[in-house]
Parts: C-alpha cells; sequence; structure tokens
C-alpha cells in the first residue's frame, strides 16, 4: 500500500502509476475493481466505531468506496493538491463546486467564453438561489478588477477557452481575488494537467472533466474537484456525500487506470497538435490558426508564462465560412466529426452549430464563435497519416 508522504517524494510518471493504491487481501498487482455498494462490520462495535466522529473505513457507495478514494489520491497527487473529490461527470463537478460553497446573496465572475453548461448554472441556475454573476471578456484585467468585488465569492475562469482557445493571465486573475477575498476556480479540461499547473499560479480549485483527455479513449464520464483539505474535507465532500454525485466504482477504476499512462499519451497529443498547427497555419485554404503555442496567439506571451505546451486542441477558420467548413469535415476520412474531444481518435467540431448552438447567433458572434470556427482535438494516430487527411480534405481531392 502506498504511503501518502512516500508518495509525495514522487515525480508525476511515479505518482500516475502507483499514488493512492490500495491492495486488497489477495496481493493483486492491478488495483482491483470493487463492485459492492455496502460494507458489513465484525460486531456491533466495530459498526458503530465507523460510525462515531472521525471513524476511519469505508460505510457506504454514496459517501465513498476504495476505487474512488485510491483515484481521489491518485488525482491530488497529480495536481499537487492537498485534496480531491471525484463526481460522475465534469458538470457534476462544475455545479458540486460552486453549490458547495454558494448561498443567497453571493455573486459570481466568470469569463464570457466558457462552456455552454457552465455558463447555464451560472446565467441560468444560480441566479434562482439569488446568486447574481457578471460575466466578464477574457482580455480586459481593468474588468476583471472591477467585477471582483468584496461581495464575490467565486470567480469561475476556463482557459484555454472552449472553443476559441482564448486565454486567461491566471496569475492577473488570481491577484484580483485576493484583493476581494474571492475564491479563484479554474476549469482546466482544455489543457490537461500536465500542461498548466492552476493551483502553482493562484487558483483555489481546480475543476476536470475526466472525460476528456484523462479517460483519453472515450469510454466513461467523470469529472473531479481539487483543492485544499479545508475546502474538500469541510465543504465539497459533505455536499457530495448527501446529495449524491460521486463517481461510480467501475469508472473510478477506469479514470485511475488511465492515469497510468496519460504522461506518454499528453506529451504524443500537444506533440502532435503543434505539428499540426504549424502546418494547418501554412496552407492557402486556411484564414487563421488560434494555438496557444504558435507565435501567432494572441496571448502568446500568456502562453509562454503559464503553459508548458500548446495543449492538444487547435482552432481554426477556413476561407469561405460554414460552407467551407462543412464541405471539408464531410470529405475527412480518417477524422470524425464529434462534438466530443480528449479521445485517442482525432475529432473534429463545429462548434457553432453543435457545441455552442445554444447561446444563439447574437452571443456567439460577440464571443468569437464564428461560422467558420473548427475545433480539431488532435489523437493519438500517425501525425504524417493526419495531415494526409487534412490536406485530401482542404484540397478537395
Ligand atoms: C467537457 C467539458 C466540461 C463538462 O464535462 P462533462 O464530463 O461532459 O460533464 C466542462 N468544462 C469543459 C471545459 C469541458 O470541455
Amino acid at each position: 500500500m502506498t504511503d501518502d508522504a512516500d508518495a509525495k517524494d514522487w515525480n508525476l510518471a511515479t505518482r500516475l502509476v502507483r499514488g493512492g493504491t490500495l491492495r486488497s487481501g489477495f496481493g493483486e498487482t492491478s488495483e482491483a475493481l470493487f463492485l459492492n455498494s455496502a460494507y458489513v462490520y465484525a460486531s456491533a462495535e466495530e459498526a458503530e466505531a465507523r460510525f462515531s466522529a472521525g471513524g476511519k473505513g469505508f460505510k457506504y457507495g454514496r459517501y465513498s468506496h476504495p476505487n474512488l478514494q485510491m483515484l481521489q489520491d491518485r488525482l491530488a497527487l497529480m495536481e499537487g493538491a492537498e485534496a480531491c473529490a471525484a463526481v460522475a461527470s465534469g458538470m457534476a463537478a462544475v455545479f458540486a463546486a460552486m453549490m458547495c460553497q454558494l448561498k443567497a446573496g453571493d455573486h459570481v465572475v466568470a469569463n464570457r467564453v466558457i462552456f455552454s453548461s457552465c455558463q447555464y448554472i451560472i446565467t441560468q441556475v444560480l441566479p434562482r438561489f439569488g446568486i447574481t454573476y457578471t460575466l466578464v471578456g477574457g482580455q480586459d484585467y481593468d474588468e476583471w478588477r472591477s467585477a471582483i468585488t468584496p461581495a464575490t465569492r467565486c470567480v469561475f475562469i476556463e482557459t484555454p477557452a472552449n472553443p476559441t482557445l482564448e486565454l486567461i493571465d491566471i496569475a492577473a486573475v488570481a491577484e484580483c481575488c485576493k484583493a476581494a477575498g474571492a475564491r479563484l476556480i479554474v476549469d482546466n479540461v482544455f489543457s490537461t494537467p500536465l500542461a498548466q499547473h492552476p493551483l502553482e499560479l493562484g487558483a483555489d480549485i481546480v475543476i476536470y472533466s475526466t472525460t476528456k483527455h484523462i479517460d483519453g479513449q472515450g469510454r466513461t464520464l467523470g469529472g473531479a474537484i481539487l483543492g485544499s483539505r479545508a475546502f474538500i474535507d469541510e465543504e465539497a465532500m459533505p455536499f457530495c456525500r448527501h446529495t449524491g454525485p460521486h463517481m461510480s466504482h467501475f469508472n473510478a477504476w477506469l479514470i485511475l487506470k488511465s492515469l497510468e499512462t496519460l504522461p506518454l499519451r499528453v506529451a504524443r497529443h500537444c506533440g502532435t497538435a503543434a505539428a499540426i498547427a504549424q502546418w494547418l497555419e501554412a496552407q492557402p485554404q486556411v484564414a487563421r490558426v488560434t494555438y496557444p503555442g504558435l507565435r501567432s496567439h494572441p496571448q502568446y506571451a500568456v502562453a509562454r508564462k503559464q503553459m508548458n505546451s500548446g495543449g492538444p486542441l487547435i482552432a481554426f477558420e477556413l476561407k469561405g465560412g460554414k460552407k467551407a467548413a462543412f464541405a471539408f469535415m464531410n470529405r475527412l476520412k480518417i477524422i470524425d466529426i464529434s462534438n466530443n474531444f480528449g479521445d485517442a481518435k482525432t475529432l473534429i467540431t463545429h462548434p457553432a452549430s453543435t457545441t455552442h448552438h445554444s447561446l444563439g447567433r447574437e452571443t456567439l458572434q460577440r464571443i468569437g464563435i464564428g461560422e467558420g470556427l473548427i475545433r480539431l482535438s488532435v489523437g493519438l494516430e500517425d501525425e504524417a497519416d493526419l495531415i494526409k487527411d487534412l490536406g485530401q480534405a482542404l484540397r478537395g481531392e
């Protein structure tokens, strides 16, 4: 069994293979899948002890289970966070991270370009409970400074943003939060846990949809909330235990095993994405490429400051708008059209007509999601095969 103190001395790859492992009495090498909802006790006294304050051991699946605990411990080690709560989806993570700490009268600030379901929670759900919000344009830090006031309890940002890959300076927003006493929540899905470390930049809470690169093979949904031991134990965990969003046994086991290969996969995703972004920029049919690893990215300086790679996703626009985009996507032979990303398979999306459709034409235009914008999630296939596929589809062969 892993000793916590030892695991903290390990480097990332070792943490992701061995961190949090709990072995049963059978001595299995690979972590076992425990499919049980409840537990038995040797005596009434043992049951009483487990239910007493500070009692150790599992009691019921909605509270915790061995696969969940292993996953949470490993994810915390990955992020360099004190603790983690793993839940059923990325959206469950976003919702629980906010609802566990907000109350009527609180104020929330978020960036304007965020995943549409996050925007739904902030603009449609929270106001019903008397929680107000302000949406801020990403780059104007005076706007952030004036939006974040002492009434602001949480600030929620996503960088790189989905799907425009616009960046926000995490340290600059963290400073505004500290000054106002607000907590900064960073949705770190688009960078992957390897390319960017929000806690080191001053964030209080980090959110993942493990559905994306952490699973990485398109099999399960999942989410994680990472932060201080006090926040997880006293706010996030009681909320999750009593409202029921914790990740299931099977999904927790699967994600746990996925973490073992995460650094290898992400290095490959990001390496191929960098090559494809550079190649796309040189194609005559392409009007614009937005990729944090390219010098042409509008916030390249921010990318250099807070990311250690350009990440696994590329946004680009073709000359000819939606018509050209659809024709190009329909000609692809290897790359699949999908609304998802973060898969071993390279996936392509037209956000304005799918993932971000619900925002409406006017909002889409205001936040820079044009009719010609295409999002590419670079997978694990051979780089030359992908470039060949993109090339034939661009040329219309
Ligand atoms: C996918 C995604 C989510 C939601 O995650 P689910 O697992 O689909 O619930 C939240 N934020 C970002 C940035 C995402 O890409």
